[in-house]
């Protein structure tokens, strides 16, 4: 299987070539030339498998350039009953309302994002050796990104990771998720400034091409084609776990931000899973809910961002939604290369023309949680069903509620588990004990490893290039 560039003037590349890659060099997002095609009878024979197996089924269809024994390795070092808690990975569970809840936040950081970044921690690994390469992750974190990315790429060969935070700005729990690791070849920096601060640290090392080629500087972001890929597994398997037979319809709703996971789904979708809807929940930060509602994209600054309550979702501007416009304009590069153009001039477009497409071929609708939902929701669920969700999943949750038709299965995507949130949990139904894995009980009390450094990228790349000589 070949990639192309959504923008149309990127040569072909394989899978490993696209794995290690962030944007295409000409501003695109990579994707596959065609999404392979999933007849009923391949169908039928997957319905039976177990996670992993059938993890490989699907990725050796898009990894056509990893031998399968290899690949099959990669994925059963990969999806563990030791890593993700249980020998289902993501299991479904019923909310006394009939709603499904597909958890995919059972990995070692307790949100979503494990379910690729662990892949990709392997993936990466077993290309790098190949190909004799080494590569040093540069990255910013809020929160979740950064420790997923670290406990993927911890102790991995070839590979050394370089963190940056805001000093002070995340969680206690965030803090020491990343911070307690004591691996040789992850490096956590608290920056003295804001999150931005990191982000434009890092931009500024990606813009001295000098440095980033002589220190092999790469990324690990939301658009990361590897990462979407491991995301289709799961629909799949949420879809077998919730059905008999295959002539049934299942629809998703995904707490989004970056409009990477529900992505996922459009491509299984694509693929032929009988999925009905594609349910989109969004935050504040609405700016999804907006084009699936009305066909106009309208990204918002970074200023006009909301700080919120399920702060994954924080996010105006959604990297991965690209691919989904591609598809959706007929797989077009002049015609996204024009629409990016408005983007980036800080415009934005109009597709209201397409919008019965977007909801009758593509089944795509949407809705929005503000911080009164989320609460309520999580308080609503906590009565009823006596468990607590986090409140990413509570937007998925309280979106689901009102889009759900009569008859329709549902499943919302788990996105993170409660623990990660204790403080919002606490504000919704008082003062309860919020229940952690026993693997982090007491994580707060162990020793820290983290390199305060000023606000400045100069003394941040000294800090690289004296770490890697060392
Ligand atoms: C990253 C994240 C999201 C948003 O996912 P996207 O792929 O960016 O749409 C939702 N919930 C949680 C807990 C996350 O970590």
């Amino acid at each position: 299987m070949k990639y192309i560039s959504t923008r149309g003037a990127t040569a072909h590349k394989s899978f490993s070539e696209v794995l290690l890659m962030g944007l295409a060099p000409d501003g695109g997002l990579m994707l596959p030339e065609a999404y392979p095609q999933i007849d009923a009878a391949t169908l039928e024979k997957w319905r039976g498998l177990n996670y992993p197996e059938l993890a490989f089924e699907i990725i050796s269809l898009f990894a056509t350039d990893i031998p399968a024994a290899d690949l099959r390795d990669i994925i059963n070092r990969t999806y563990t009953a030791e890593a993700f808690g249980n020998a289902e990975i993501t299991p479904v569970r019923t909310l006394s309302d009939g709603l499904k809840i597909q958890a995919l936040s059972n990995g070692p950081t307790l949100a979503f994002k494990d379910m690729a970044m662990q892949f990709l921690g392997n993936a990466f690994e077993y290309v790098l050796a190949k190909e004799s390469r080494e590569l040093n992750i540069l990255g910013a974190t809020s929160g979740d990104t950064g420790s997923a990315a670290e406990y993927a790429l911890r102790g991995k060969k070839g590979i050394n990771v370089f963190m940056l935070s805001p000093e002070g700005r995340m969680s206690a729990f965030q803090r020491a998720q990343m911070f307690s690791l004591q691996d040789e070849n992850i490096h956590n920096i608290a920056v003295k400034g804001m999150f931005d601060d990191c982000q434009d640290i890092v931009k500024a090392v990606q813009n001295d091409a000098a440095f980033k080629e002589k220190y092999h500087i790469g990324t690990v972001n939301s658009i990361n084609w590897g990462r979407i890929v491991a995301q289709v597994v799961y629909y799949f398997a949420g879809y077998f776990k919730t059905t008999q037979s295959n002539s049934e319809k299942v629809s998703f709703c995904v707490p989004s931000g970056n409009f990477g996971n529900i992505c996922a789904g459009h491509i299984a979708r694509q693929m032929g899973l009988p999925v009905g809807r594609l349910i989109v929940a969004t935050n504040e930060n609405d700016v999804l809910d907006e084009f699936f509602k009305t066909g106009a994209y309208r990204p918002r600054s970074a200023d006009h961002t909301h700080v919120t309550s399920s702060p994954s979702m924080d996010i105006s501007k959604a990297s991965n939604f690209e691919r989904f416009v591609f598809d959706l304009i007929g797989r077009n590069s002049s015609g996204i290369q024009v629409l990016w153009a408005e983007v980036g001039a800080g415009k934005g477009f109009d597709l209201s023309f397409l919008l019965d497409k977007v909801h009758q071929q593509y089944g795509f609708v949407s809705g929005k949680s503000l911080h009164a939902d989320r609460l309520k929701t999580i308080r609503q669920v906590y009565g009823q069903d006596g468990e607590l969700i986090d409140p990413h999943t509570a937007d998925g949750v309280k979106v689901a509620r009102e889009v759900r038709q009569n008859g329709e299965t549902v499943v919302c995507l788990e996105t993170a588990l409660a623990a990660k949130f204790e403080s919002t949990i606490r504000e919704a139904v008082g003062n309860v004990a919020v229940p952690r894995p026993a693997a982090l009980q007491g994580l707060e009390n162990l020793p820290q490893r983290v390199r305060v450094l000023p606000n400045n990228a100069e003394i941040v790349k000294e800090f690289i290039s004296e770490t890697l000589e060392k």
